[in-house]
């Protein structure tokens, strides 16, 4: 279906949890998320119910993200149960990997098709800072293995943050030299509580280009324009010789509104237009009609484009990024 800026909507982001085995500084707060009850968030057959109507009103690709989508006790036969849903072409999971190296051969089973697994760093000390919990050696465990089962596509989230990472961005791109993946670069976004960040972490993404080209030359870093891949959030480029791309998402210092396709579902029921607006539609214990209706109005209040991101106009969305799956 179209919004009313003549985009075609053709993808649907369900968090199906707020709650994650890391606590990421730039995403939630140490203390975890407050718990809601039960009864607040959607039930499995719910989740299914919105990926149906969702399938019935045009999109194509959904992506199972969070909080951490593996901790939840049911996503193998979750993602199995939406993958036969009619007219969903494509099955995409976001995780930071820590369970993918127990999960990925269910996945796999279950028909999830692409993995995005988030590494903001290749050093192991630097991992656990950031994740304040979280240990490097089984994040990688997790990208061997999906590497190992050949998805049809695997691509590595890195959080640009200036001061932590921007000295790694030639080491961490040259994953795409060695293996099949793509790695991209994603802007740290100012979300309601994007921790303590001071102005200079937040950089632009065109940094990693500079970077390249100054440790490859001018002309071994190629600008990917074809068709293809025209359309991306990310514009991508490419070392010579590379396996996968090197992309960027520009989502402070170059919004790509005009691209956006986008729906959002959060784990306690509510549609998101726009993933930068604090307007939630809410579908929790709706029939199936109800839930149309509401997935319509969804759609049809995506705005032409959100405000203008920077270290001092945060994101009005109101809640942090583990609430939304980015
Ligand atoms: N837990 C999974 C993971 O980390 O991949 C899925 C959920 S996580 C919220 C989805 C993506 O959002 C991750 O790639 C994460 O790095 C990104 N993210 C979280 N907070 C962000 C922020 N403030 N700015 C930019 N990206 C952010
Ligand atoms: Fe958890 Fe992902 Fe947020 Fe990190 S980015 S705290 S792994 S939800």
């Amino acid at each position: 279906m179209q919004d009313n800026y003549n985009r075609e909507i053709k993808y649907l982001r369900i968090s199906v949890t707020e709650r994650c085995n890391l606590r990421c500084r730039y995403c939630m707060p140490l203390d975890g998320v407050c718990k809601k009850s039960h009864d607040e968030m959607l039930t499995y057959e719910e989740i299914l119910r919105v990926s149906r109507v969702a399938a019935k009103l045009g999109v194509k690709k959904i992506r199972l993200t969070g909080g951490e989508p593996l901790i939840k006790k049911d996503i193998v036969s979750l993602a199995s149960d939406i993958k036969k849903i009619e007219g969903i072409e494509e099955l995409c999971i976001t995780t930071n990997g820590i369970l993918l190296n127990e999960y990925a051969n269910d996945l796999k089973n279950a028909g999830v098709d692409r993995i995005n697994i988030s590494l903001d760093t290749l050093n192991a000390e630097k991992y656990k800072y950031i994740t304040r919990i979280g240990e490097f050696k089984d994040a990688w465990a997790g990208i061997e293995k999906a590497l190992k089962l050949g998805f049809k596509k695997i691509k590595i989230n890195t959080v640009l943050i200036g001061g932590f990472n921007d000295d790694e961005v030639v080491d961490i791109s040259s994953l795409t030299l060695k293996y099949h993946v793509d790695v991209r670069f994603i802007e740290l976004m100012p979300m309601y509580d994007s921790g303590d960040f001071k102005e200079n972490a937040f950089i632009k993404a065109s940094i990693v280009i500079d970077k390249l080209k100054e440790k490859y030359g001018n002309n071994k870093i190629t600008e990917i324009n074809d068709i293809k891949h025209i359309g991306q959030v990310a514009r991508l480029y490419k070392i010579d010789g590379a396996l996968g791309f090197v992309g960027l998402i520009s989502a402070v210092s170059n919004h790509f509104c005009k691209e956006c396709n986008r729906i959002r579902l959060t784990s306690d029921g509510k549609l998101k237009p726009c993933l930068h607006s604090n307007e939630e539609i809410s579908i929790k214990g709706l029939s199936e009609d109800e839930i149309e209706e509401k997935f319509k109005m969804a759609i049809l209040h995506k705005p032409k484009q959100h405000d203008e991101l920077s270290y001092t106009s945060r994101s009005h969305a109101d809640r942090n990024m583990n609430q939304i799956g980015g």
